[in-house]
């Protein structure tokens, strides 16, 4: 295994503009997944750092010059911050890659450099943020005004480092907002970096604050503060009912949760069988099915079942598995010991509950996070592997016979953040698709995003949407102003 350590260069709270001391002086260690090791020591943010990042951020947007810039120039900055990105790629890639186990590869060429399209994409639409004129019912005139909410708070999880921070930060930057943005613990590395990129771009102190640290502490204390006018997370379920609380229970302040997944990949018996396989297989083992959107819960029509399990389970043997800098490896270590431990648990669950192991279902090597693709079959769907998201490189494979069977069974399920359709037939695909309670529905294809696609939940996946123009209205608020046209006694 080739073992590539990047220089690990901030470590520090990134506050109005300055990288510094928790006020506690603790720190928390970040861990390598593929050796076990520690990474580095990362000052710890707690409730008085937050405290301060969000008087900071509250300065920046009552006095300061980012919500009072015209689109324009908050896009030139954005822009400029985006080319940095580009340009420092490969060094962000190698530390999503040492801080979460994802592939750097794949990071350098795709993620990185979509993250920066994304900053673009919304760089591109700051200065098209307008109001209506309104026909006037009486003999008034009036119109609204679209207004940056004010300070966000952002918490995002660990699966996709930078394209959920991209997600989160850039179309609140456009709509003119500051904010306070606490990474997951698991992986503040790039955060901390694309904090120092957005200072050199030109962004301004306070505009954007990140304070790594942990949810119960840093995370709860953003949630409830009195001066944050808005939430906007990325997690799990759980931890976004305690967030809708913690916001009810303090300012009422707006809360957008982009939650958990329990996805269906649907495939009739007319579907393209190879290419059925091959979205089923890297619906739960791209990303070592740490992605909320992995397509879990597979239903085949009983017409191709066998062949389809035969052939799947032959795709899942020729994966490889290994150290995420080797160009080779398709799937590197889950992102924790936590993370690891919790998904071998549910494969030990499933074969308590009476599921058939196909393939997988072991540990890889005696040391990092490494997990063996496991595909389950003669799955009931109320068996624990069938509802619960278990996060991790698992599918359970169930058969079913007809179409109104495939609808039940899709939407059986607490979740509804997306789904997959593999069918030839027009009509089916179009049933399918109104009938599936999910934010997401893709046919004849799996995991497509796109900075103008909306992207969020159903039921308890949650509500708001990344991506598209829905994201930036997330982050504005509607001012409506009247005027009388003639004289008026009101
Ligand atoms: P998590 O909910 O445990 O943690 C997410 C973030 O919330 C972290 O930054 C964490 O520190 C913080 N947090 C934890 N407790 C908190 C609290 N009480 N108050 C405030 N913040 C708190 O989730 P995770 O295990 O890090 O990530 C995996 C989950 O995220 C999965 O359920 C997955 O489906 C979900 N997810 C959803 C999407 C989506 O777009 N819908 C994308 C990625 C991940």
């Amino acid at each position: 295994m080739t073992t590539k350590m990047p220089t690990v260069k901030f470590t520090k709270l990134f506050i109005n503009g300055d990288f510094v001391d928790s006020i506690s002086g603790r720190e928390f260690e970040t861990i390598d997944p593929r050796t076990e090791e520690v990474i580095a020591r990362i000052a710890e943010g707690s409730k008085e750092d937050i405290d301060v990042a969000v008087k900071a951020s509250r300065v920046a947007f009552d006095h300061g010059s980012w919500p009072r810039m015209t689109g324009v120039e908050r896009a030139r900055i954005m822009m400029k911050w985006a080319d940095l990105i580009d340009e420092n790629a490969e060094e962000i890639a190698k530390l999503d890659a040492i801080d979460a186990g994802k592939l750097y590869h794949f990071c350098k060429a795709i993620e990185i450099p979509s993250a920066a399209n994304t900053i673009r994409y919304y760089a591109g639409a700051a200065d098209k943020i307008h109001g209506e004129v309104l026909k006037p019912a009486r003999e008034f005139h009036a119109y609204t005004l679209m207004e940056p909410i004010g300070v966000v708070g952002h918490i995002i999880p660990w699966n996709f480092p930078s394209s959920m921070f991209v997600t989160k930060v850039a179309p609140s930057l456009a709509a003119g907002c500051t904010m306070v943005l606490k990474p997951a613990e698991q992986t503040p590395l790039s955060a901390l970096f694309y904090a120092h990129l957005a200072k050199l771009a030109g962004i301004p102190n306070g505009v954007l604050n990140v304070v790594p640290g942990f949810g119960p502490t840093a995370g709860a204390a953003l949630c409830s503060h009195m001066d944050v006018d808005k939430v906007s997370f990325t997690g799990s379920t759980k931890v976004g009912r305690e967030i809708m609380c913690a916001a009810a229970n303090s300012n009422l302040k707006p809360v957008s949760l982009e939650l958990g997944g329990k996805s269906p990949l649907v495939v009739f018996d007319d579907a393209d069988l190879d290419k059925a396989i091959q979205l089923a297989f890297l619906g739960v083992a791209y990303n070592k099915g740490e992605i909320c959107v992995a397509g879990s819960r597979v239903f085949v029509q009983e017409g191709i079942y066998d062949e389809f399990e035969k052939k799947l389970v032959e795709k899942a043997k020729t994966w490889v598995i290994g150290d995420p800098f080797d160009s080779k490896v398709q799937q590197g270590p889950q992102v924790d010991k936590k993370q690891f431990e919790k998904i071998l648990s549910y494969i030990e669950h499933g074969k308590r509950e009476g599921a058939t192991l196909l393939t997988g279902g072991k540990r890889v090597g005696n040391k990092g996070y490494y997990i063996e693709p496991t595909i389950f079959s003669n799955v009931k769907e109320d068996m624990l592997i069938a509802q619960d998201e278990i996060f991790g490189p698992v599918m359970a494979l169930m058969k079913f016979k007809t179409i109104e069977e495939a609808i039940t069974s899709a939407n059986n399920t607490r979740y509804g953040l997306a789904a997959g359709i593999m069918t030839k037939n027009l009509d089916t695909a179009n049933i399918m698709s109104r009938s599936i309670r999910a934010g997401t529905i893709w046919i004849n294809c799996y995991f497509i995003f796109g900075n103008d696609i909306p992207y969020g939940g159903y039921k308890m996946s949650g509500f708001g949407r990344d991506f598209g123009l829905e994201a930036l209205h997330k982050y504005l608020q509607v001012k409506s102003v009247v005027t009388p046209i003639y004289n008026s006694p009101w």
